[in-house]
């Protein structure tokens, strides 16, 4: 780590790197102090691993813990290995002893082994909660939860298909197809509760990577094209159930929805996991402005009627929780209730807001 003041580019992997290198210099080499100045000065979502110019490999994760962070053992204790998720520990065979790097716990690994100290603790967690819908392997285990990613979103297709199966409710699906790959647990677990078939119409291609909420509108809609096919025989002429996990800006959606109705289905009924985004998200995930988010000024009737179906339904904020099995003070939850987790983002976000509602032209992401 080498001290330096000045700030070339403009990523916040730069910014924290500096800041740790400008600490370790002036605490004498002391790592556990330098990282507790960074984890009381930095606000925001960083899991962090880093090798020190005299070998020892650390990890620390931001006080309230935003994203995840694992350690794991091999079976003799002879290899230590740090992963975003537990997969990647699963995958090396590294999972034995496997824990979570707390918030604000810094792991140093050298030759006099591993130590391992929560520098901050505070009360809050904040595990983002958005890892459970889309970001997170479905085969990891985050946060101490006690189930893995994809139980938990078979959960989340249960509660969806119980709301579909509600006595009065008119809709009643003939098939249901899952938007592969982050909503296939959740259309299993739609299935299993309502019985209805489910089928695989939706195929993605397995060489285009490309995450599509991430770019821009042209863009995002020639990946969609290039990424998924629809196989039109297993539904024209039935009405779908469309399992997705997220509705961010609404025209992934809209293009999906349009490829569907293509096929010559009867009606399309969208069920969403993750509940309706209302806010942004100013911890790294390039989650649009207030502007572009769709759930931020329309209800699921009108996003229904923009995006061409005959409904939407997301997932309730309680049944959201409970499917998790974390507390409610343990997740962030920000962009679905425009509570934020921390006060810098909170201030930012509600001056956007206020700038949104006054019409002032928005002239980027909140990072930006
Ligand atoms: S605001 Fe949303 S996407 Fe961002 S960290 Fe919180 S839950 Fe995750």
């Amino acid at each position: 780590m080498k001290k330096s003041s000045s700030i070339g580019i403009s990523s916040d992997t730069e910014i924290l790197c500096k800041k740790l290198g400008l600490e370790y210099e002036e605490s004498d080499r002391d790592l556990n102090r330098a990282v507790e100045k960074c984890l009381r000065d930095i606000e925001g979502a960083y899991s962090t691993i880093g090798i020190t110019d005299s070998g020892e490999l650390f990890a620390f994760r931001d006080s309230i813990g935003i994203k995840p962070l694992s350690v794991g053992y091999s079976q003799d204790k002879d290899v230590i290995a740090i992963s975003s998720e537990s997969i990647g520990l699963d995958i090396n065979d590294l999972n034995y002893f496997h824990s979570d790097v707390e918030p604000g716990e810094l792991v140093i690994v050298s030759d006099e082994g591993v130590s391992r100290k929560r520098i901050v603790q505070l009360d809050r967690k904040a595990l983002c909660s958005f890892e459970f819908a889309y970001f997170a392997r479905p085969d990891s285990i985050l946060n101490g939860a006690s189930e893995y990613v994809y139980k938990i979103r078979q959960k989340f297709g249960r509660n969806l298909g119980k709301t579909c199966l509600q006595k009065g409710n008119s809709v009643k699906p003939d098939v249901i197809i899952p938007l592969p790959e982050s909503a296939n647990d959740a259309g299993y677990g739609f299935h299993e509760e309502t019985k209805i078939p489910l089928e695989a119409a939706l195929r993605r291609h397995r060489y285009v990577t490309d995450r599509a909420f991430i770019t821009t509108k042209k863009d995002r809609s020639a990946i969609l094209d290039k990424k998924i096919n629809v196989v039109k025989s297993m539904i024209s002429g039935k009405k779908i159930a469309l399992i997705d996990d997220s509705i961010v800006r609404g025209d992934m959606t809209t293009n999906v929805v349009k490829k569907i109705r293509d096929a010559g289905v009867k009606a399309i009924h969208i069920y969403i996991t993750f509940p309706k985004i209302i806010s942004p998200c100013p911890y790294g995930i390039d989650m649009a402005t207030f502007g572009e988010l769709i759930g931020a000024k329309h209800d699921p009737s009108e996003i229904a009627t923009i995006i061409g179906a005959d409904s939407v339904q997301y997932q309730s904020f309680d049944d959201f929780i409970k499917a998790i099995g974390l507390k409610e003070t343990e997740l962030c939850l920000a962009c679905i209730t425009g509570n934020y987790s921390t006060p810098l983002a909170q201030r930012i976000v509600d001056e956007k807001r206020r700038q949104y509602k006054e019409s002032v032209e928005e002239i980027g992401r909140i990072y930006e």
